[in-house]
This record gives C-alpha cells, sequence and structure tokens, in this order.
C-alpha cells in the first residue's frame, strides 16, 4: 500500500454561456442577465447562486441578447491543491487507488467573451472558496527509466463547493482528471514525483423563474509536485544489535532491516548505507596505500 502527498498549482477556468438570455449593461455598476421573455426581473448574480433585482431598462444602455449572438463570461482563476492519495500497485504495472483533493480556489473577475468594449467585467461576491474532491484513482506504468517511472492515470469522482454555493438550485457533475505522474525513485520505499493533469467539470444553476439553467465549466489544468511512501510489507527486524542491511531471515520468518533508512536506495544483495568502501573515504582518500 502506497500513500502519496502533494501540493502545486492549478489554473481554472471558469466559463459560462448565456444561452436564451440576454445582458443588460447600465451606464455604470456591473451588468446585469435577464430572460427576454421577462424583461422586468434582472439577475446580478448567477453564478453561486440567483440574486435578482428588479429591472427597468433604460433605452439607451447597451442591451445584447443570446440570439443575435453567444454571450457569457469568463474568469481565469487559480487553485492552490493539497492531495492525498493511498492506492495499491499490482502486477507491476498497475494502480488502484482513492483520493481526497482541498483546494483552496481564487476567483478572479468575469470577462464577457464577446462585447468586451460595451459589457463591464462582473466580479462575484465569491471571491475565494474551498473546493473539495473524493476520487477514484485508476493508472497504469507506461515507461520506465533508471530510476524513473512514468504512469498515466485517472481521478474521477466528485465535488463539494463548500457553503457560498446554492444546494438547492446546484446540479452538480462528475469530474474527470487525467494525469502523467513521473516519478524518481528514491528508495524501494520512498518516491518523489510531479504530476501534470487536466480536469473537467462543470455544474448547472437553475434559474427558478424562467425555466432555464446556466452551465458553469471550471476545467483546469494542474501541476502537482509531492512524494510517496510505499508501507513496506515485512517487519522490521527485532532484535535490536542486528545490523543487517538488507532483507533477512531469523528462523524460518524474514524481516527488513533495522538500519537501512527507507529514504535510502538499497541493493537488494548488499544493501547501501555505505556504498563507498571505507578505504576510499575522507582522509583515506589521499592516501596511496589505506590499509
Ligand atoms: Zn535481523
Amino acid at each position: 500500500m502506497t500513500f502519496g502527498l502533494s501540493t502545486g498549482y492549478g489554473s481554472t477556468t471558469f466559463k459560462h454561456t448565456l444561452d436564451g438570455f440576454g445582458i443588460y449593461q447600465p451606464a455604470s455598476g456591473d451588468p446585469i442577465v435577464f430572460d427576454p421573455s421577462q424583461t422586468t426581473l434582472g439577475y446580478t448574480n448567477w453564478f453561486n447562486q440567483i440574486d435578482t433585482v428588479v429591472l427597468a431598462m433604460v433605452p439607451t444602455d447597451f442591451v445584447v441578447n443570446s440570439d443575435t449572438a453567444e454571450i457569457g463570461f469568463k474568469s481565469k482563476s487559480f487553485n492552490i491543491p493539497l492531495r492525498a492519495t493511498v492506492h495499491v500497485e499490482f502486477l507491476n504495472r498497475y494502480r488502484i487507488g482513492i483520493g481526497y483533493s482541498f483546494e483552496f480556489t481564487k476567483v478572479g473577475d468575469f470577462e464577457p467573451i464577446k462585447y468586451g468594449k460595451d459589457i463591464h467585467s462582473y466580479s462575484s461576491d465569491v471571491s475565494s472558496f474551498f473546493l473539495k474532491k473524493y476520487f477514484l484513482m485508476l493508472g497504469a506504468s507506461v515507461y520506465r527509466y533508471d530510476y524513473y517511472l512514468l504512469t498515466l492515470d485517472a481521478n474521477i469522482g466528485g465535488y463539494g463547493l463548500g457553503k457560498d454555493f446554492d444546494k438547492s438550485q446546484i446540479t452538480k457533475g462528475m469530474f474527470f482528471n487525467l494525469g502523467a505522474t513521473v516519478e524518481r525513485e528514491m528508495s524501494e520505499y520512498f518516491r518523489l514525483f510531479v504530476r501534470p493533469s487536466y480536469d473537467i467539470k462543470s455544474y448547472e444553476l437553475n434559474v427558478p423563474e424562467t425555466g432555464q439553467s446556466i452551465q458553469h465549466k471550471f476545467n483546469a489544468f494542474y501541476f502537482n509536485i509531492g512524494l510517496s511512501y510505499r508501507f513496506p510489507e515485512l517487519k522490521r527486524c527485532f532484535q535490536k544489535q542486528c545490523k543487517a542491511q538488507i532483507n533477512h531471515a531469523h528462523g524460518n520468518k524474514e524481516y527488513r532491516s533495522r538500519v537501512h533508512p527507507f529514504y535510502k536506495k538499497q541493493n537488494p544483495h548488499t544493501g547501501e548505507n555505505y556504498p563507498e568502501l571505507i578505504k576510499y573515504k575522507g582522509k583515506n582518500k589521499r592516501k596511496l596505500n589505506p590499509y
């Protein structure tokens, strides 16, 4: 069983189109979304919950309807993930496990997709939130070079958006994350890794008065760096004085070395606590005949 922990950086783009709606831009202030069939009702929030306002359009102000153009908003935002996984490896190639990722998510201003000169940017009341993901992890190692191992893996699961998002009006989908994990084996138990990945996910926010909903996509690119530790199958040797550096037997049972640190590479035949002979170390280096 292997435990992994990582952090890194995520670049999320929130994006939604307003099919079936229009955008009204008052002379000053934030843009207002409306349903063309009921132009006296406006929406001042359509991201995390629905907030309404009585709308009285001034004819000289800018208005655009979704049947004349694709309208909507997008926001370049970022995440700081903290991700933990537990998995098992089998047949020397495959891995299966579960994971959890806790992500500080900063929500940037939403810029209009079109009509950037006429429509102001929109800033959400939610300037940041914590995204929580829980997932199943499936992977297959495809390439090994020396101490490096490349594994392609998928994380599939659900997520939570936190209390700022109106659960009663939001329908969430699953999220799909595809990644490539490059691991550097530091020892048989300890590895360092990097994992670039791409996340696909969206939710629907229902707009009650209209019978319509708005789909919010928030796909993301991540770059995680982390470490993993494989719990040893063998018990540590029980004899306090034992200095064996490698896996060895006492009686008819095999044990793990007491003296070998878990993070150090180990040669299965000799152990590698002191790979350099003492006669070539320190001041002995310069001696012509060290012994
Ligand atoms: Zn022993």
